[in-house]
């Protein structure tokens, strides 16, 4: 399968004429190749989009919500086709590549609500027969950059509101999994969205990624990837003084309290760690235990590690697939020799699998450290693989401290059956998310997503606050006095 850019309503070579191979992670097949542009890719769907961008503003935004009424039908048709697809290009487990494409309809049908609402404000006037209001207005051309780790999800969380607010999107996928952004194009076409006002552009960061970053006629960004890249496009975006949204890394934690269900707090754990891999941003990678259940903890942790079957995501027997690629397997085992130099003891795990089918694919062994300290490396840096770090502490206030000691503010959550604890949690730990009695992934796509510190720079996805970043706020005051009225002068007539 030969992967092309989707431009202006149709399938296009890329200038450049290049392709990469595109790898199932789960057994290092070639599955497809992918476009590789260049800038002149770039620049012709952003015009094409700037064009489209005009009528689509003017499409009223229940009509432009109808589209993604019909995007999330077909999501839903095709959910289990597109799970499969999902699976063996990026490796999760075909259970989560399912909730993957479920998060996707979600947000295309609470869009699509959008498209009735889009509300503004109205608010008194300080004069008289005067009227005030204001109003979301679209910003233009978007440019949408995403990671491989939720190759469709990350991508309706961006275009769907900025479509249904009246933008025109560009959107460039990680190049490991292109074939998602394949599918969402057909499908965007299929649901009747006008050529022009969907583009995808493949290829890598510092050449495609960078084209659309540094485009005039982008007005905004939005990325969801690692730290590294995220400063680099903030520092660009600032220059050009062009409006961008990041969504980067973490390093959240579960804090178990003494009093915690430990049956629960293991199944929270092993979800959050494991799932994935440990590759999502919201993975827990830290655990922060009470010093009087500690030992108890990781007996139990380890007993469940143990059941965890690792392998092809597709064998729905399957707990832990694959992770990415082979460069991802070297940071992986690089972070847990420092762990180990840097006196933390490995509990379980520590090492790659190369044993009979798991030879060909990039495996690691689900790893868990425990005795770490906060100020190691392990327990600040993001691994983004099989790993949680074992800390302990004595009461909550230290536990909370532990867990806002880190650069990033994605996700934390909490095991307790006291109330007063829980509370004092929700106000106190400085993460975006916060989850009770759960683990540290599970968000839904009508609340805000996204964090404090490193991670973010203060936009969100999903929810309604997702509008915020691809619309403009319009304040407009009609004057029907028929005389001139003059704001903060002849307000005592
Ligand atoms: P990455 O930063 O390497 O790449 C992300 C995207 O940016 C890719 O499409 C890549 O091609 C592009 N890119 C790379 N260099 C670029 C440049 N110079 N200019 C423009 N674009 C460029 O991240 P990744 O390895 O694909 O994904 C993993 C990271 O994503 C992790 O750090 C993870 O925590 C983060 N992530 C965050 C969230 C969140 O919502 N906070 C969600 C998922 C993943």
């Amino acid at each position: 399968m030969k992967i092309q850019n989707y431009i202006n309503g149709e399938w296009k070579e890329p200038s450049t004429g290049q392709f990469a191979p595109v790898i199932n992670p789960a057994t290092g097949e070639t599955i497809a190749e992918v476009a590789m542009s260049g800038p002149n890719d770039i620049d012709e769907a952003v015009q094409a989009a700037k064009e489209a961008q005009r009528q689509w503003a003017l499409v009223p935004a229940p009509k432009r919500a109808e589209v993604l009424y019909r995007v999330g039908m077909l999501l839903k048709e095709r959910k289990e086709q597109l799970a499969r697809l999902l699976t063996m290009e990026m490796g999760k487990v075909i259970e989560e590549a399912r909730g993957e494409v479920q998060e996707g309809i979600d947000m295309a049908f609470y869009m699509a609500g959008e498209g009735r609402r889009l509300f503004g404000d109205t608010t008194p006037s300080e004069l008289k027969d005067k009227f005030a209001m204001s109003v979301r207005v679209p910003v233009g051309v978007v440019g949408i950059i995403t990671p491989w780790n939720f190759p469709i999800a990350i991508a309706t969380w961006k275009s769907f509101p900025a479509i249904v607010a009246g933008n025109a999107v560009v959107w460039k996928p990680a190049p490991e999994t292109p074939i998602m952004a394949q599918e969402l194009a057909r499908i965007f076409e299929e649901a009747g969205l006008p050529p022009g006002v969907f583009h995808v552009v493949h290829g890598d960061g510092p050449t495609v990624g960078n084209a659309l970053v540094e485009h005039p006629d982008v007005k905004v960004i939005s990325f969801t990837g690692s730290n590294e890249v995220g400063r680099m496009i903030a520092e660009k975006c600032g220059r050009l003084l062009k409006k961008v949204s990041l969504e980067m890394g973490g390093k959240n934690a579960v804090i178990v309290m003494d009093d915690a269900d430990l049956t629960l707090a293991v199944d929270g754990i092993i979800w959050s760690a494991f799932g994935t891999s440990g590759q999502r941003c919201t993975a827990c990678s830290r655990v922060i235990v009470h010093e009087w259940v500690k030992q108890e903890l990781e007996r139990r942790l380890l007993e469940a590690v143990k059941t965890l079957k690792i392998g092809n995501g597709l064998d729905e027997t399957v707990k832990v697939g694959p992770v990415i690629h082979e460069e991802a397997l070297q940071k992986i085992d690089r972070y847990v020799r420092i762990g180990v130099e840097e006196g933390a003891k490995l509990l379980i795990g520590g090492h790659r699998l190369r044993e009979g089918d798991y030879a060909r694919g990039f495996y690691y062994a689900p790893t868990i450290f425990t005795d770490v300290t906060p100020n190691m490396r392990i327990a600040r840096e993001e691994i983004f693989g099989p790993v949680v770090s074992i800390m302990s502490v004595r009461s909550l206030d230290e536990a909370i401290a532990v867990n806002n000691s880190v650069d990033y503010g994605l996700s934390s959550a909490i095991f307790t059956r006291d109330v007063n604890r829980v509370f004092r949690a929700m106000r106190d730990l400085d993460t975006g998310i916060v989850y009770v009695n759960a683990g540290t992934t599970g968000a839904e796509i009508h609340l805000p997503f996204g964090g404090t510190k490193g991670t973010g720079n203060g936009h969100r996805d999903s929810g309604v606050a997702a509008l915020d970043v691809f619309t403009e706020w319009r304040s407009i005051y009609v004057d029907f006095s028929g005389k001139l009225q003059r704001a903060q002068i002849d307000t005592d007539d």
